[in-house]
């Protein structure tokens, strides 16, 4: 049972549970391209976000990777292990893509020679500005030791993933991760979804990343209900 909403971000609303170390997340089907930008709504997109969450935070689970992920009692509830949350986002990339191909001067779509993965700051005021794991550290947001195992749980998802999404025609571009603490433990949080993943359909050859689902809302649900059928086949 829900009880006091204790926040509302971009894409989940998060609820405190009747058990005091666990929360409950629900996925909405609002969708924000880019920071400032005016959210719209893609018909069920929260239900399958979660959905795929549930499914690849499982799947990852099975070959050890922990995430907060309990339980799903509705289409569009999480139950999660309440996690102190430390506030980088990791963004693990195979494709030199979007905001970071132009950074750098790399073309566009370039396959890299190795995964590059990459911290940016949660702070949206900011606009979450790239950090790098010595300022990690020396902001005490995160120790040593637990960034080595961020570093390390980041590339062995992206390994399983990659080759995951690789056997349903998809290619991922890019990823983002969030990671917390739970009896001195690091775990994945948040959500691992189309949200949070950039893609090339390999049947198509188009892009699907959030920027470019929030453009064309009908076109949108038409691509989640194709990824999910090809992510979760008849598991749904
Ligand atoms: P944002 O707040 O960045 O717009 P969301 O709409 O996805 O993002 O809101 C989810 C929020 O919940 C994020 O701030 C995320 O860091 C946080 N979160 C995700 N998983 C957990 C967890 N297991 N425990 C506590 N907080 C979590």
């Amino acid at each position: 049972m829900k009880k006091t909403k204790i926040h509302e971000g971009n894409s989940k609303k998060l609820y405190e549970s009747e058990k005091e170390n666990e929360l409950i997340q629900e996925f909405k089907d609002d969708v924000i391209a880019g920071a400032g930008e005016k959210a719209v709504k893609i018909k069920g997109k929260g239900i399958i976000n979660n959905q795929i969450s549930a499914h690849l935070f499982k799947f990852l689970d099975s070959y050890n990777i922990p995430s907060h992920f309990i339980d799903q009692p509705s289409s569009r509830e999480m139950v999660v292990k309440k996690l102190k949350m430390i506030p980088i986002e990791v963004i693990i990339r195979n494709v030199a893509s979007g905001e970071m191909a132009k950074k750098f001067g790399i073309e566009e779509g370039k396959e890299l020679e190795c995964p590059i993965i990459e911290y940016y700051l949660k702070d949206e005021e900011r606009q979450d500005p790239m950090i790098n794991e010595d300022h990690i550290v020396a902001f005490g947001h995160a120790t040593t030791e637990e960034l080595k195992e961020i570093h390390r749980l980041s590339s062995k998802a992206n390994a399983i993933l990659k080759d995951f999404f690789r056997r349903r025609d998809l290619k991922l571009i890019d990823f983002t991760l969030e990671f917390g603490r739970y009896d001195r433990r690091i775990y994945v949080g948040d959500e691992i979804s189309p949200e949070t993943c950039r893609f090339v359909d390999l049947q198509t050859g188009k892009k699907i990343d959030r920027y470019i689902l929030s453009k064309d809302v009908k076109a949108a649900e038409e691509i989640y209900t194709e990824i999910k059928e090809r992510i979760l086949g008849g598991l749904m």
